[in-house]
């Protein structure tokens, strides 16, 4: 879209920051104006229709449009429109929605914690580990373990626990007591010839390395995706959560799950946690919560953090800490509404089915000139592009190669997304078997297109 004169296009230059945008090529490239969304649709101010395959971030799992979503949010926004939990106040959506994650939880699981967002959830975690540690009395027992290109927000604590160096870089971050252990990527991690078992021992080892270096009596927490998202979509090797958990159980280090892109459904289980086989102390989750429709996010606490906490609590005359819209009612009926269509359709069983052709296709693409590893589960993939097929080679400098394929992909009706030189999909948990198909198709072409422009 030009942007001339008074045009949204125009407007949006002269007036919106960006979030994750090159706010420098942003002055002179100007926006993509999205007008509308329909099932795993959305549509530019120019009528082109794109297919989102990433749900726009990772979140819009019901696609767009959904009505009984619109209807749950005028129902509520006309009985309590909007009201806080602070100080015992209290209403039914933020208590139906808490008993339903409850059920719902991997693991047995005491209390939520409700917040707007992934990073609030994770910075709450954060929190709620400190306080609990000196609820115990151990108050050194307070360094994060994240790992390198684990992705876990934006905000000061979430950014640190980020393991990417455009989250930290020039905000001064990470903050301190945050370290990052290595990344289970077997692809690029692991040693020639290396076993995907014996990648896994080895980061294991390596973890516990870190823990006994920095002392077992200072680290309090791992915190980890079941499958990294915004890192590039990174698949651990198997029997790696296995090894972790008992290295993480010897040191009694908490395993915090962050199942803010794999929740509810997107590995082809409801939990991440499943798939994988982890079993958390605490547990964030965000995004499909409520389909992207409304924002909300929650944290689940074992009963021993939440027993912790309640003593500090007693000790101190108050839990300090809450969100003004911890909870929102609107919200709240939104996401509930969202898990009773979850279960009425059978949307893990589509996912299950549907992944069948996704996976096969996204598999398929391993072949392609220019991709040197594909990756997924369920109904989240990733291709990462490489100079040399053989050597692994980045093209130079990385990134570039990303960016292409995603104008390509844009130019042919595809919405994806670049991380480097990895190119994820993530599309709505709804989408049929034919848009898969579509989906692929359009890659494949944007892909072909790229060769010559990348050679
Ligand atoms: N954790 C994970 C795994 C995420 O993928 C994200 C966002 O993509 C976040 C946390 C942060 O969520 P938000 O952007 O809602 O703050």
């Amino acid at each position: 879209m030009t942007a001339t004169g008074n045009s949204a296009a125009s407007r949006d230059k002269a007036f919106v920051l960006h979030p994750y945008t090159n706010l420098h090529a942003h002055e002179t490239q100007g926006p993509l104006i999205i007008e509308r969304g329909e099932g795993v649709r959305v549509y530019d101010d120019a009528g082109n229709a794109y297919i989102e395959a990433m749900a726009s971030l990772w979140c819009v799992s019901l696609g767009w449009g959904e009505e009984r979503l619109v209807q749950a949010a005028a129902k509520q926004m006309r009985q309590l429109s909007s009201y806080h939990i602070f100080g015992h106040k209290s209403h039914e959506p933020g208590i139906d929605l808490a008993e339903k994650l409850i059920k719902l939880a991997p693991v047995p699981m005491s209390k939520v914690f409700f917040a707007n967002s992934g990073s609030e959830a994770n910075d709450t975690a954060v929190k709620l580990i400190w306080y609990y540690n000196n609820a115990l009395g151990r108050p050194e027992k307070k360094k994060i373990l994240a790992r390198t290109r684990g992705y876990h927000g934006v905000t000061v604590a979430s950014a640190s626990l980020t393991g990417l160096p455009n989250n930290h870089r020039d905000f001064d971050l990470p903050i301190a007591r945050i370290l990052h252990a290595d990344c289970p990527h077997h692809y690029r991690n692991a040693h020639p010839g290396e076993s995907e078992e014996d990648f896994a021992t080895r980061l294991a080892e390596q973890l516990e390395a870190q823990i006994l270096a920095e002392g077992p009596d200072t680290v309090a927490a791992f915190f980890a995706e079941p499958i990294m998202g915004a890192g590039g979509v990174v698949v651990p090797p198997a029997t790696y959560y296995e090894k972790i958990q008992a290295v993480l159980k010897k040191y009694d280090i908490l395993l915090v799950a962050d199942e803010v892109i794999c929740g509810f459904g997107r590995t082809g289980t409801f939990w991440g946690s499943q798939t994988l086989g982890m079993r958390p102390d605490i547990l964030t989750c965000a995004k499909q919560l409520s389909s992207g429709y409304l924002p909300i996010s929650a944290v689940m606490v074992s009963e021993a953090v939440y027993r912790a906490c309640v003593d500090e609590s007693k000790k101190i005359g108050t839990f300090g800490h809450g969100y003004t819209y911890s909870a929102h009612p609107v919200a709240a009926a939104v996401a509930l509404e969202t898990l009773a269509i979850y279960e009425e359709r059978d949307i893990l069983g589509h996912v299950r089915d549907v992944a069948v052709p996704f996976q096969k296709r996204l598999k398929a693409l391993a072949d392609h000139p220019l991709v040197g590893e594909v990756r997924g589960t369920g109904l989240i993939g990733a291709l990462e592009l490489v100079a040399d097929k053989a050597t692994k080679a980045n093209f130079d400098p990385v990134g570039r190669a990303g960016a292409v394929v995603n104008t390509l992909a844009q130019e042919n009706g595809l919405i994806v997304r670049a991380m480097g030189d990895s190119i994820a999909l993530c599309p709505p948990l709804v989408i049929g078997e034919d848009d898969v198909h579509q989906v692929f198709d359009r890659l494949t072409t944007a892909l072909d297109a790229a060769i010559p422009v990348l050679r």
